[in-house]
This record gives structure tokens, sequence and C-alpha cells, in this order.
């Protein structure tokens, strides 16, 4: 085995995360449906506020069984807090295709699931099937773009070059699911994004970028761009007051549209503003996230 995974791994048995979807040193595969139901809360969530989320999720929906029967409002309230809410209604058709067709084992079977994609896919497949496959999430491409190419702070577009390093780094046989989860927790401890602490990494002698970390050289991160269009110079993207929106429902139980304003934006303006907040509650109701009938009396789906 190569000498940095070596020492990756030393690092990751004493201060890896214990967490409730992950079999940390165990040689068995862990339960598929919570590494899917763990890989989907974590799309857009940090992992301390994935784990509340996690631990209620499997309680209330414990089996694909029970989430392909879930109702739309219980799945909406147990994803309250997770963003994206599509995802829930996502996981649940997930469900009702392995009911239907049984579990994927392979990279290409996971993708046939509603929501799963590349990073997703081969995530599952590493995780829960233990067969190998090439993992990249923001940590690891952080992590494997440092210690092989010597880049400060690789990008997407550096995820070919990742990827044949890892082909080379990770081992054919043995328990190569752990170097994936070992990479992921070194760049959330030890690799950061700012300013990685290089003096206490395990990698720090064969790593490409530390000497420029080390002496202050390597450039600063540049600041990330504003990713989804702004509405009329509001201060968030839209998802976030789709979200607000449908957390009124939510928690109400119902709302007459008419009662959608300040409560979603302080800003809220009654006149310019009523056109956009139309527009946001067309596309929670195409989503199937919420109803609306001909008064505009807004509730969660029955089904
Ligand atoms: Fe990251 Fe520094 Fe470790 Fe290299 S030595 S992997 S830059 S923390």
């Amino acid at each position: 085995m190569d000498a940095r995974i070596s020492r990756l791994l030393a690092w990751y048995r004493r201060h890896g995360r214990s967490l409730p979807w992950r079999e940390k040193t165990g040689g068995h595969a862990p339960n598929a449906y919570r590494v899917f139901v763990s890989e989907l809360m974590l799309q857009q969530t940090q992992v301390p506020r994935v784990i509340p989320k996690f631990t209620a999720w499997m309680r209330r929906f414990p089996t694909w069984k029970r989430l392909a029967s879930a109702s739309t409002a219980d799945l909406l309230h147990a994803w309250a807090g997770l963003g994206y809410n599509r995802r829930a209604l996502q996981a649940r058709e997930a469900a009702r295709t392995v009911i239907e067709h049984g579990e994927p084992t392979t990279e290409r079977e996971w993708r046939q699931l509603k929501g799963v994609g590349p990073y997703m896919a081969a995530a599952l497949t590493e995780f829960a099937n233990h067969t190998r496959a090439i993992v990249i999430d923001t940590n690891i491409r952080r992590v494997v773009g440092r210690l092989m190419q010597g880049i400060p702070h690789p990008r997407p577009t550096d995820d070919s070059r990742i990827r044949l390093a890892l082909e080379r780094l990770t081992p054919k046989t043995g328990a190569h699911w752990h170097i994936p989860q070992a990479f992921m927790d070194l760049g959330s401890a030890i690799c950061i994004s700012r300013r990685p602490l290089c003096d206490t990494c395990p990698l720090r002698s064969s790593c490409k970028a530390a000497p420029r970390f080390l002496n202050g050289t390597a450039p600063t991160k540049p600041t990330s761009a504003v990713r989804e269009k702004r509405h009329n110079e509001k201060p968030y993207p839209d998802r976030i007051y789709r979200g607000r929106i449908l957390a009124r429902v939510r928690e109400e139980g119902y709302i007459d549209r008419r009662r959608i304003g300040t409560n979603i934006d302080p800003d809220f303006d009654p006149i310019q503003d009523e056109a956009w907040k139309d527009a946001m509650i067309d596309r929670l109701v195409r989503d199937g996230l919420i109803t609306r009938d001909a008064r505009g009396i807004l509730t969660l789906p029955r089904t």
C-alpha cells in the first residue's frame, strides 16, 4: 500500500469521525438505505446538522419500504431544515424504485435512482456495496489536489487529474472504502479550506502544497462568486425564499397566499414583489411540495 495512504489510515483510525451511517472499522458493508439517506442529506448540509436529522428520519422511516409509503406532508416535516425540499420527494421516488426492482449493487444501477448523480452513485457503491469506485467530494478534491498536484485551492475543473491520482492511490483489494472516508475527515479537520493546518497533518512530509502553505506563499482562496441569479437585489437566492414559504405552510398547516410577505422577507414590497412571490409559489406547486386551491390557500399535499 502507498505510504501516504498508510499514514492517512493510521490517522483515521485514531481521529476519524464516528457517524451513525458509517461503519468505521468493521469489515462488512453498512446498511445501503442508511448510506443513501445520509448522502442525500449531506448534499447541501454540514455533518453536525445532519446527524440529528438523520437519527430522527431513521426513527420515522427506518426502511426503504416505510419511506416508499410515506406521505408528502410527513416527508416535508422530517426534511425541515435540510434545504432543497425536492430531495425528500426524490428519496421517496428512489425508495419506490428499490422496492420494485431491488437494491442497486453497482454504480450504474445507483445512477438509475431519482436524485442520484455521479458523486452520490460512486459514494454509494464504495460505502454501501464496498465495491471500488472513485469518490470525489469537496474535501477529497481539496486534500488530494493539494497532496498530489500541489494545487492550493483545487476546483471541479481539476477533477480529471484528481481522479487519476486517486486511481493510483486506491488499492484494488482490501478495505478501500476507508480511504475516501479518511480523506473526507482529514479535509474537514486539518486540510481545511482557507488555511490548512499543515503543521499537524500526517501527510505533510509528502504533500506537494505543504511547503507553500507553511512558508506563507500559497495564494488565499478566491471568494466564491454568487451562483444563483438574485431577484431584485434580494440578499439570498430564490430557493431560500421558497424554503421560507414552505416552512410557513408546514408550520401553520395551511396559509392564504396573501399572508405571504414580510414573513419570508422583512423588506417585502407588496407591489413590486407580488409577481416574484407568485412565481415562487407556482414553482413549489409544480415541484409537488405544496398545493394551492382556487382561493389561493396553500397546504402540504395529502398524498
Ligand atoms: Fe493539506 Fe497541508 Fe496536509 Fe497538504 S500537508 S494535505 S496542504 S493539511
